[in-house]
């Protein structure tokens, strides 16, 4: 498989729209991930934010709620880009995790989410706050 660019957007950290919610005309929503996109990024195993290839540890970003249970919406992306999405106030909590799952929906149209499997650490999930 190419590990070249996805698209002419793709490269490049961007936390004010990252690649998993962006279409390749560039346009999409900072809060809604693409399927497609998420698919992708799980499947050649690249950052949700800037859309190079994934390096461990892989992080997941997300709400505490996600942490706590392992499982995120937002694709994978590297350590350093998920601390950008989380100082951007973009997600809440971050975890390092050795590796993942990619959830397929059982209903058809639903999207898809990713379980971290081997959570290295987790940051952001004081037990004293929320
Ligand atoms: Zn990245």
């Amino acid at each position: 498989m190419d590990s070249g660019p996805v698209d002419n957007h793709s490269v490049g950290g961007d936390v004010s729209l990252p690649f998993a919610c962006r279409h390749e005309d560039g346009s999409g929503r900072a809060d809604v991930v693409l399927k497609p996109r998420a698919i992708q990024c799980a499947l050649s195993r690249i950052c949700g934010v800037c859309a190079t290839p994934l390096t461990r540890p892989i992080a997941f970003v997300g709400s505490s709620v996600e942490v706590s249970f392992a499982e995120f919406w937002f694709p994978p992306v590297h350590e350093a880009c998920g601390q950008q999405l989380v100082d951007a106030g973009r997600a809440s909590a971050m975890v390092l995790t050795a590796g993942f799952d990619l959830l397929r929906p059982s209903t058809r149209g639903a999207p898809v989410s990713f379980r971290a499997n081997s959570v290295i650490e987790a940051a952001g999930t004081d037990p004293t706050q929320g």
